[in-house]
């Protein structure tokens, strides 16, 4: 039979395992990947292997609502989402993969003057730092978003907004592909189904996993399994100061192009956005409870549809597709984990909340340049471990929550 008919895997199935590896990234999503990927392509690294315990993007990677955005409230913040969505702007290109991205625009909706001054303070301080962040009032919210219910019969009346221009959704699961090819292309094994069981130090430094395959050593070890962070640190004997809760989000059926910006608003907890397959994806703040179960709940279906109707009452007949849950590991500050542990050669990615997808180009880069050289990159060093030891926390609370 003819070529066009043979399918083309985008990555090469899994072989056996190595008995020793450079280095071992342990999580196969977003940030795992981008690890890898950018050891090899930026480092020449590619002695490298990520485990994964089960499929490729199964985690928050494979179940976020793709909002990437960088009008962030701390300097600290603001600094470091914005080179990663400027690494997103180029990431299709570099992986030659379409990520469809697009950038149509986030409007961070509020409801009091106090929410106004804090979308006030938030645009100061992107302005500073050279991002397209402004407020607007209703007038502009109306041509922005025509569609938008700013009557003032609303229970939370629209007094502004924080506008962010850049701010977009991108294909998820294409984003997972596409680190794992490119990955896989420059010489880095991916195994799925993988699990890290047990993590071996000697004389303070990490040199080994067990996993449910066998042991592997290695120079390095990453952690990049957001959620289990605190399990997988714990085997290394690593102690995080994260909770870990779960995130709902729900689909519509799809309709025709309707909403091109996407809608925040922290007050009424929740976010509307509408995919490039027309479905409305909607979703919330995290559930307060901890948890590992990925069971969804009728009363966030119930609020976050109510809410949504507040804003959108056209979309009153729109049927619901499905509901999901994904893991989110929640930092006291609501800023990542990232860099060193006191364990010699182990380094973590955690901490990622509700808001880490976006983060995921700028944390391979930068945990690719911590491996390869031993230096922490400038703009992650805000974001060590230590900080809760020091006091020296990035409360990023104002510009992360329900915002994702
Ligand atoms: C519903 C929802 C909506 C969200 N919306 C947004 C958004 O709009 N914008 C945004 O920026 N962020 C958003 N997030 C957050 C974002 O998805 C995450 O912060 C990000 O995907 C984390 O990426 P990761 O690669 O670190 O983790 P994950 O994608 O969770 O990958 C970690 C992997 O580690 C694996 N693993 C765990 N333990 C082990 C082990 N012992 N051995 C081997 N492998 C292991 C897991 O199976 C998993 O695949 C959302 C999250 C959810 C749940």
């Amino acid at each position: 039979m003819k070529d066009i008919f043979r399918v083309s895997r985008m990555w090469r199935p899994r072989g056996e395992l190595k008995k020793r590896y450079d280095v071992v990234v342990i999580g196969g999503g977003s940030h795992g990947l981008a690890t890898a990927y950018y050891l090899a392509k930026n480092h020449g690294v590619k002695d490298v292997a990520v485990l994964e315990k089960s499929y490729i993007g199964s985690g928050a990677s494979g179940r976020n609502t793709t909002i990437i955005r960088s009008n962030y409230r701390t300097p600290e913040g603001a600094a470091f989402y914005s080179r990663s969505v400027k690494l997103y702007e180029q990431l299709s290109a570099d992986l030659d993969f379409n990520l469809m991205f697009s950038q149509h625009g986030h409007l961070t909706l509020a409801h009091s003057e106090r929410a106004m001054v804090t979308m006030q303070e938030r645009a100061e301080v992107n302005q500073l730092l050279g991002i397209d962040s402004r407020v607007v009032y209703p007038e502009e919210i109306a041509r922005l978003c025509p569609q938008i219910n700013l009557g003032p019969r609303q229970t939370w009346p629209i007094q502004g907004a924080l506008y962010h221009a850049p701010g977009g959704i991108i294909r998820h699961d294409a984003v997972v592909w596409g680190l794992a090819r490119g990955a896989d292309r420059a010489g880095v094994e991916i195994h799925p189904y993988t699990e890290v069981t047990g993590i071996e130090r000697t004389s303070g430094r990490a040199t080994a996993v067990e996993t449910n395959r066998g042991r592997v050593e290695a120079d390095v070890v990453v952690s990049a399994v957001a959620g289990w962070s605190t399990l997988v640190c714990g085997l290394a004997g690593v102690r995080l100061p994260i909770t870990t809760h779960i995130l709902q989000a729900f689909v519509t059926e799809p309709v025709k192009p309707f909403l091109d910006v996407i809608i925040v608003s922290a007050q009424m907890h929740v976010y509307v956005s509408q995919t490039d397959r027309g479905e409305f994806l909607i979703g919330a703040e995290i559930e307060p409870y901890t948890t590992y179960k990925s069971i969804g709940t009728f009363p966030f279906l119930e609020y976050s549809a109510r809410h949504t109707l507040e804003l959108f009452p056209q979309l009153e007949r729109l049927r619901v597709l499905r509901t999901w849950t994904g893991l989110c590991d929640l930092s006291p500050d609501y800023s990542p984990i990232l860099g060193r542990t006191e364990v010699e050669n182990f380094h973590v990615s955690a901490g990622w909340g509700t808001y880490g997808f976006k983060a995921a180009p700028i944390v391979g880069t930068t945990l690719a340049k911590l491996v390869a050289t031993g230096e922490t990159p400038d703009l992650i060093a805000p974001f060590a471990l230590e900080r809760f030891h020091t006091d020296e926390l990035v409360s990023e609370l104002a510009a992360a929550a329900v915002s994702h």
